[in-house]
């Protein structure tokens, strides 16, 4: 839980909060992510009356296997936050937006936006370098360390499709 007490703000329209911190997170194994040392979040807060607007950085150095040989990379995530938190107070027939997060009395809990944050901020390959050679698929052997004996066929599927096609296109096959 990472709480921010909006205690001082909540309720008087124009108030500012800055919330700086560094935290502790535990991995989230879903996601194959561990921290490798404390996350950053720099956050500014605004109110305007019941409504709280959250806007700022979240910084981490984020542990994850690599793509391709699975041996673990560190690396540098960035992530933008933005949220907007609602005070339901009592009263749970309040009018808000789906995307609103509400919140009670003058505790939020950030925690679950923080880790939303990085994960929309994750780069699409995790590569130890970048001629990564992988893991052989039939022994499992890590190529950067050892060449392994089997023999490589190409696996490429998208390779396979061509190859049946001109099979086919070739009278080597004929088509059912
Ligand atoms: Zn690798
Ligand atoms: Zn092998």
């Amino acid at each position: 839980m990472i709480r921010v007490n909006v205690e001082r703000i909540k309720d008087s329209e124009g108030e500012t909060l800055l919330f700086r911190e560094e935290v502790d997170l535990p991995c989230i194994d879903k996601e194959e992510i561990s921290f490798a040392g404390p996350v950053n979040i720099e956050i500014e807060l605004i109110s305007s009356g019941k409504k709280i607007q959250a806007e700022g950085t979240i910084q981490a150095v984020i542990r994850r296997p690599c793509d391709r040989c699975l041996s673990p990379v560190e690396f540098l995530v960035e992530a933008p936050f933005k949220e907007i938190y609602f005070s339901t107070g009592t009263n749970q027939n309040n009018v808000m937006q789906d995307e609103w997060i509400p919140f009670k009395n003058e505790i939020i809990d950030i925690e679950p936006e923080v880790i939303k944050s990085l994960i929309m901020a994750l780069p699409m390959k995790v590569l130890c370098e970048q001629n990564c050679r992988g893991l052989c698929p039939s022994c499992g052997q890590n190529l950067n360390i050892e060449k392994c004996g089997c023999s490589r066929e190409i696996i490429d599927p998208r390779l396979a499709v061509l190859r049946e096609f001109a099979k086919i296109k070739h009278g080597e096959k004929n088509l059912e």
